[in-house]
């Protein structure tokens, strides 16, 4: 059976390669091949180029809420595909098609529409300065790239794109080489909707055509969404022409659960925060401190929930709310650290091996794992593993554990679960994270800043302040009075 072949898409349309240079992307539930996509060679690159520097002239010409109805049609295109661009999202990614049907598709439209929205509201200064004045108007950088991971593929696609094209830029966007279909599709819905060609350009690649869109001389800004390895090069390559960066990397996230908390409530926050897109999601929070009062009563109820109310197996069908991991490769990098965990002296309370759902065979599953009995020096408890693996520590003292939480390099979220306001708020408020939830956990809706502290990331995706990021002030004074000159 031959299988498509997806090509780049510039300037409103698909191109073809020159090189003829094509990679394969694998159902994760199969292991099957599902479509081959073309490496965007410097034919495309060059392309994408040309076309964005003749979109970003129309479309940063055009006034802010002409681009916010166009942009408004794509939210409306996106929502009406919901279904399609889910199940795209499902066999790309391996994730429950429970949970693309109802946020992947939907969350990175509601950024869109947010950012839709603030495009005509942004505004410049004007200030009096004795006869004379000066105002400054909020412009658009120009081609900016974005560099996207492929646990949400289309969701970052509209995270980066909504405030990128809402202010007047043009966006040249490489998904992940594992999920690269969603992001043509939303390419595709753009173009319908009426954004102009060139504005949005998808080139398709792994690490090379990353490096390309780091070090272009033509872009201004880049955008990414990864590891934190992986975001150090980037920075360091943007260096080399002074790209202004936003970056969205890994985390290890702390999760505090007070005696005074309700504990049902904390176990489905500990769950959806280790176990929700099988454990892929950056903001997890993989570190669960327990007070030692009610340590038992957690973990036996997490054990109970985990082994009873989770669904492994075909992605796509409906009851499944457990999917496989990305790759073989990751796949195996998962089960490295959960050796590690049992090496290093964990106690494994459920799970920790691979699985074989009768109805996905193949797939890159592994269960949902549990370690309980875990000090601060283990390897399972220092780095982010990005899959199903939850640690859970002991505690006794507020000051101590808010300690133990901070201590590591990276800084993405946290959250606390505790009954009593004040501890709430004082305990959250001397997290190192810039992403934290009290009596919840996960929740990121487009209004709400989201980005790391520490190594966890640069600057932020979401809310109103995400807008600077793709803009630049230019400051004009206007002279009312003679030029007093000594010359
Ligand atoms: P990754 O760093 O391996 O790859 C991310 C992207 O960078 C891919 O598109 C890849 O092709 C590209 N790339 C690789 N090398 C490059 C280079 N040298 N220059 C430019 N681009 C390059 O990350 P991943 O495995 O795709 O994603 C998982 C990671 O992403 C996890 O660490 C996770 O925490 C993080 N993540 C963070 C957020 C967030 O918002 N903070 C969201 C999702 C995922």
């Amino acid at each position: 059976m031959t299988t498509p072949v997806y090509q780049n898409f510039i300037n409103g349309d698909f191109l073809k390669n020159q090189s003829g240079e094509t990679f394969a992307v694998k159902n994760p539930a199969t292991d099957e091949v599902i479509y081959h996509v073309e490496v965007a060679d410097s034919f495309v690159q060059n392309a994408a180029i040309e076309s964005a520097k003749q979109g970003f002239a129309v479309w940063s010409a055009m006034a802010p809420i002409e681009r916010s109805r166009i942009l408004l049609k794509a939210v409306a295109l996106l929502r009406e595909r919901n279904d399609l661009l889910a199940k795209i999202e499902v066999l790309d990614t391996g994730k429950p098609w429970q949970e693309a049907e109802c946020v992947d598709v939907q969350t990175g439209a509601d950024v869109i529409e947010y950012f839709a929205g603030l495009a005509p509201a942004q505004v410049g200064q004007q200030q009096m300065v004795g006869e004379d004045f000066y105002y400054t108007r909020k412009e658009p950088l120009g081609i900016c790239a974005g560099i996207g991971a492929w646990n949400y593929p289309l969701q970052i696609a509209c995270w980066k794109s909504g405030p990128a094209l809402a202010a007047g830029n043009a966006l040249i966007f490489k998904p992940s080489e594992e999920t690269p279909l969603g992001a043509i599709k939303l390419a595709e819905i753009f173009t319908e909707a009426g954004v102009p060609a060139g504005v949005f350009n998808v080139v398709q690649g792994a690490a090379e055509v990353g490096q390309w869109l780091t070090h272009s001389p033509d872009i201004e800004k880049v955008s990414f969404t990864g590891e934190v390895g992986t975001g150090k090069k980037v920075v360091a390559s943007a260096a080399g022409t002074l790209k202004d960066v936003t970056m969205e990397l890994g985390g290890k996230s702390p999760l505090l659960v007070f005696e005074d908390a309700d504990i049902s409530q904390a176990v489905s926050a500990a769950m959806l925060g280790n176990f929700y897109t099988q454990g892929e999601i950056c903001t997890n929070c993989t570190r669960i401190y327990v007070h030692k009062s009610v340590y038992q009563q957690f973990i036996d109820e997490l054990k109970t929930r985990t082994e009873q109310n989770i669904v492994a197996g075909d992605p796509l069908d409906p009851s499944v709310n457990f999917g496989a991991l990305i790759s073989k490769n990751h796949h195996n990098l998962v089960m490295g650290y959960i050796e590690k965990g049992i090496s290093e002296g964990a106690t494994l309370l459920t799970g920790g091996k691979a699985l074989r759902p009768e109805s996905a065979p193949n797939g890159y599953f592994v269960a949902p794992t549990v370690f309980t009995d875990c000090t601060d020096d283990m390897t399972i408890v220092k780095e982010e593993i990005f899959g199903p693996v939850m640690s859970v520590l002991v505690f006794e003292d507020e000051d101590d554990v808010i300690r133990r939480a901070n201590d590591t390099h990276l800084g993405l979220a946290a959250g606390v679960f505790t009954k009593d306001i004040k501890r709430a708020h004082r305990v959250i408020h001397q997290m190192q994270a810039g992403i934290c939830w009290i009596n919840s956990y996960g929740n990121s809706p487009a209004e709400m800043p989201v980005g790391g502290y520490k190594q966890s990331g640069i600057g932020r995706e979401n809310g109103i302040e995400t807008l600077d990021h793709y803009t630049q002030t230019k400051s004009i004074y206007v002279g009312m009075t003679d030029i007093e000159s000594p010359f």
